[in-house]
């Protein structure tokens, strides 16, 4: 498989080129009982728990109006979820994300923090719209045991957050909910922005000078082809290269690298502000200058340092976000028979079917019928 390359960030940003995942030997990942490895030889160390599929906003880049959701009784239980987190952590999963859909919408969801929070992982983080995140819930969250919360704000303007989202809430209370989720001390708190061409590139200067603001990191993403009304299209991407060259103009950036090696995210820093140390660097913690990463699937695959594996809401194994296939773990937690080694052994084979690539930018590319409202971001 060979997976184009169609833009790069600058001509000295050679830490974004990553050689494609090389082929290990049949079935070999039955040599690592204790490792969740795939036919290329990745480690998966990031697991992914999507726990609804339901939102309170319907963006127009993820959730159309009318999107169907699953029957709820096809939704894993939050005991369900953790015997798969304990499993995972088993096999050397060290990063634990909890995710939808919205997952501050789960009645369960301090149950799972608390749950996940007990493993023997370095990170239990979150990943929501922020419109349920009052300093209260913050707290909560963070006794329960979280330790990382991404916050998702497309739009500093509220018309425009209200076109984005199509929800009821505003800018003003994800903003309140970043602030309360700091005053927790949940850190680092981040902002998830995806950039779509006619929505809101004009806003990317505005969104630098919030990192800025608020000392945080703000991570642009392409817009994927993962929207639930299939409307997709690559001329609505703004790539990660026309991200950096707008913001640069008015804050140059400075290329850090990658937080890990796996991290989907190639971070800036504001050329202007001081250097941060390499403590800082690694583990990604607050940096009392404000950062901007940039998360470029579209163009700039990082297939070959993946080292992530999704639980769908409704309880499919998902090594790629977009894969056509996916292992469904339910009927097995479901049978009686859910012994943590028959779990250990189903996570291990579908991690080992994952593909080296996902090729967005190849003619052939075909849109999963999953969307990321179902898979999880
Ligand atoms: N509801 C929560 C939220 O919005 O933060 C969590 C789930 S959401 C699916 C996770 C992340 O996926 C969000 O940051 C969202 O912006 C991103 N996302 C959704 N659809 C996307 C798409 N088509 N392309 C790129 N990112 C997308
Ligand atoms: Fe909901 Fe998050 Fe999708 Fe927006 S991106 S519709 S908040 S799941």
């Amino acid at each position: 498989v060979s997976l184009p390359v169609v833009e790069t960030f600058s001509p000295n940003d050679a830490s974004q080129s990553t050689p494609l995942a090389q082929p290990l030997a049949p079935r070999s990942h039955r040599q690592h009982p204790t490792r969740l490895i795939d036919s290329f030889g990745r480690v998966i160390h990031d697991l992914r728990l999507s726990i609804t599929d339901r939102c309170n906003f319907r963006c127009v880049y993820c959730m159309d109006p009318d999107v169907k959701f699953a029957p709820k009784d096809d939704l894993l239980t939050i005991d369900e979820h953790l015997a798969i987190a304990r499993v995972a952590v088993r096999l050397g999963v060290t990063k634990l994300r909890i995710t939808g859909g919205e997952p501050a919408l789960h009645p369960g969801l301090l149950d799972l923090i608390a749950g996940l929070s007990s493993l023997n992982v370095q990170d239990v983080a979150i990943t929501t719209n922020g419109s349920f995140l009052d300093a209260a819930t913050a707290r909560q969250w963070r006794d329960a045991g979280l330790t990382r919360v991404t916050l998702s704000l497309d739009s500093l303007r509220q018309d425009r957050f209200k076109a984005i989202t199509r929800s009821g809430s505003s800018v003003t209370e994800v903003l309140a909910g970043i602030a309360a989720a700091r005053e927790a001390g949940l850190d680092p708190v981040r902002v998830n922005a995806v950039i779509v061409r006619g929505f809101n590139e004009d806003e990317l200067v505005d969104l630098a000078r919030l990192a800025r603001d608020l000392a945080i990191d703000v991570r642009l993403i392409e817009y994927m082809p993962l929207d639930s009304a299939h409307a997709w299209e690559r001329n609505k991407v703004v790539t990660a290269t026309e991200m950096l060259e707008r913001i640069s103009r008015v804050f140059p950036l400075e290329p850090i690298g990658r937080d890990t090696t796996s991290s989907p995210a190639t971070v800036f820093r504001f050329a202007d502000r001081q250097t941060i140390n390499e403590t800082e660097r690694i583990d990604g913690g607050a940096h009392g200058e404000g950062r901007i990463g940039v998360i470029a699937s579209v163009t700039r695959s990082f297939c070959s340092t993946c080292s992530r594996l999704r639980i769908t809401a409704d309880g499919k194994v998902r090594p790629c976000l977009f894969a056509h296939h996916e292992w469904d773990i339910r009927p097995l937690l479901r049978s009686g028979a859910s012994h943590p080694d028959a779990i250990a052994r189903f996570l291990q084979d579908a991690v080992y079917a994952k593909s080296a690539g996902h090729a967005i930018d190849s003619p052939e590319f075909r849109q999963p019928d999953r969307t990321m409202s179902a898979i999880g971001g």
